[in-house]
């Protein structure tokens, strides 16, 4: 039986490490202050609002929640952007996308101050996170991943890994956050030939395909350790992954459960970009 990674354990841990740290920005008198940016009113982007507010009052980070209508014009929303990086009491922002069609995402990530981007969403976030230097933070999924690994002592350096997945979201940063670790990297997506045989190759498997599912006994051997990012409602209205778990959890080392998993993390990644944030400043 594989050993499960449950994001809550290294979540929890995380928590407390960061409730000391807001303790003693506060001593110094900085208070930790995150502001989410929403446009409307997705399910998903709520969900993930009520995770974020939950670990911020855990962690001791005051949220300020700025909340535009559905209808919002481009100009409103690039002028709300620029206020809260002109704010100097607000040190991150998460902004929930996908914007509605009608925006210009590009531009609304374009306008966001990288030391404020929380989630690795602007391209000088993300350049920091590939050219390794502090200057950015990278997307809380990926960063989860890294922290999963740590939490649970599973050596990564000089260690195969493969990627499934290229987005800029999960694929990519992973990658890139694994390598500087170290790792030996195969970043694997839709046109990939012989994907199994090189699943098999891996010592960490990190699947973010986005397809429910897709990674079975197959692609996996003995030994190997899958973090699975994939998150979906299955058919039978239960969340599911990207890996078939059932096949897959009796065959490796260890595993993600989905839910539980890479996701149960993300929020307390999120803090701590904040408490970063309010440190460097
Ligand atoms: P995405 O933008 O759709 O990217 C999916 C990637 O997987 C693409 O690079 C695609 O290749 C590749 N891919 C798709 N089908 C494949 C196949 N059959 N074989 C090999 N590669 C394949 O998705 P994403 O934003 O990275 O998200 C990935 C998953 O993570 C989703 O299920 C999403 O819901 C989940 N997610 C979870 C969290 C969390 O907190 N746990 C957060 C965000 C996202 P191409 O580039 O060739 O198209």
């Amino acid at each position: 039986m594989a050993m499960l990674l449950k994001g809550a354990d290294a979540a929890k841990a995380l928590t407390e490490k960061l409730h000391e740290e807001a303790e003693a920005l506060k001593a110094r008198g900085v208070e930790p202050c995150l502001a989410i940016l929403r446009v409307g009113a997705r399910e998903d982007d709520l969900s993930y609002e009520r995770g974020a507010l939950k670990r911020c009052e855990k962690v001791g980070i005051s949220v300020r929640q700025v909340v535009l209508p559905e209808d919002v014009g481009q100009q409103e929303l690039l002028d709300n952007i620029r206020s809260l990086n002109e704010d100097e009491s607000v040190h991150g922002v998460l902004m929930f996308r996908p914007l509605p069609k009608h925006l210009d995402d590009e531009a609304a990530r374009a306008a966001l101050d990288p030391k404020k981007d929380m989630d690795g969403i602007t391209d000088g976030s993300l350049a920091a996170v590939y050219a390794g230097t502090n200057g950015g933070y990278p997307p809380c999924t990926a960063a989860a991943c890294a922290a999963l690994l740590k939490h649970y002592n599973i050596p990564i350096k000089g260690k195969r890994v493969v990627v499934i997945g290229r987005s800029l979201v999960i694929g990519k940063p992973v990658s890139m956050l694994l390598l500087a670790e170290h790792a030996t990297v195969t970043i694997c997506h839709s046109r990939s030939e012989n994907l199994p045989t090189i699943c098999r190759e891996a010592d960490i498997l990190v699947v973010a395909a986005g397809k429910a599912g897709m990674v079975g006994a197959e692609s996996v051997r003995a030994g190997q350790v899958v973090l699975d990012v994939g998150i979906h409602v299955g058919a039978d209205g239960n969340l599911c992954g990207d890996t078939r778990f059932a096949e897959v959890e009796p065959v490796v080392e260890a595993i993600t459960p989905v839910p539980g998993g890479v996701g149960a993390v993300t929020t307390a990644i999120l803090a701590s970009h904040v408490i970063e944030a309010a440190k460097r400043s």
